[in-house]
């Protein structure tokens, strides 16, 4: 079964709005005509409108929220709700980055909340998860993750289950320049198939898009996607350039 195929871009809190939209305009620029590759901007709130705005002719390049409130709307000051972040015309949303959970102390449980709000509102969930150091070390990854999906993502029935981006980023990869291998990458990937294919059943499992994240850069991008699991990547730091990240798009 043909998965999508997806490239995102996660500028995290960096680029300002000028520097957002030069960049957004650059990757325009040179997408290749023909691609069947979608590519997914996650831009800082701020950005989004004008990215979105930039993008409006590029049918496959979407615009992400890094995050939304598990709220509709309320007293939350400084939080944002995912009806205004699809006004502006985001279209997913990335939820569970490790860096939301270490720093902002994301639960699974909030997480599962957040999800349904996204889906509720019609619009793609990119569930980040993936293992700290010391737990791959232990061998306990696959276990972590299992946890990690389990409780932020089995609650839903298939049918919304199917509208779910998964990006595996092992901790120990993000922003560090060590990158997983693909035997790494392509072994958890697979354990994640399976473990939705238990939940879900096959049909399910193969059509679910499983992206890596961890220091994808244009020297690995291509064996990296080359693996049978992997859809794709989340990619951070070089989402940054234009050039690297034109050329991880490529790499299909
Ligand atoms: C990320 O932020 O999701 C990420 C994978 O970052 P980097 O590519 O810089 O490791």
């Amino acid at each position: 079964m043909k998965r999508k195929k997806i490239v995102a871009g996660n500028w995290k809190m960096n680029l300002n709005y000028k520097e957002g939209i030069k960049l957004a305009t650059a990757i325009a620029k040179k997408m290749p005509a023909q691609s069947d590759v979608q590519v997914i901007l996650g831009t800082p709130a701020i950005h989004l409108k004008a990215v979105a705005d930039v993008l409006q002719h590029f049918s496959q390049i979407a615009v992400a929220a890094q995050n939304c409130h598990q709220a509709e709307k309320g007293a939350y000051t400084g939080e944002l709700s995912v009806d205004m972040v699809q006004s502006v015309g985001a279209s997913y949303v990335i939820l569970g980055h490790s860096e939301r959970r270490a720093y902002f102390k994301e639960s699974n449980e909030v997480l599962a909340q957040k999800v349904d709000v996204v889906l509720e509102k019609g619009l793609t969930p990119i569930f980040c998860c993936g293992e700290p150091l010391e737990i791959r070390k232990k061998k306990k990854h696959v276990k972590f993750v299992k946890k990690q999906l389990q409780e932020g993502l089995f609650h839903l029935k298939a049918k919304e289950f199917s509208k779910i981006v998964i990006a595996y980023e092992p901790i120990w990869a993000i922003g560090t320049g060590v990158t997983a291998s693909p035997e790494q990458a392509q072994e958890m990937h697979k354990s994640i198939r399976k473990l939705i294919a238990k939940q879900y059943g096959d049909k399910v499992a193969n059509k679910t898009s499983i992206l890596y994240g961890g220091s994808v850069k244009p020297a690995n991008a291509k064996e990296l996607f080359g693996q049978k699991d992997v859809d794709g990547g989340l990619v951070g730091g070089a989402s940054l350039k234009a050039p690297d990240f034109l050329q991880i798009i490529g790499s299909f």
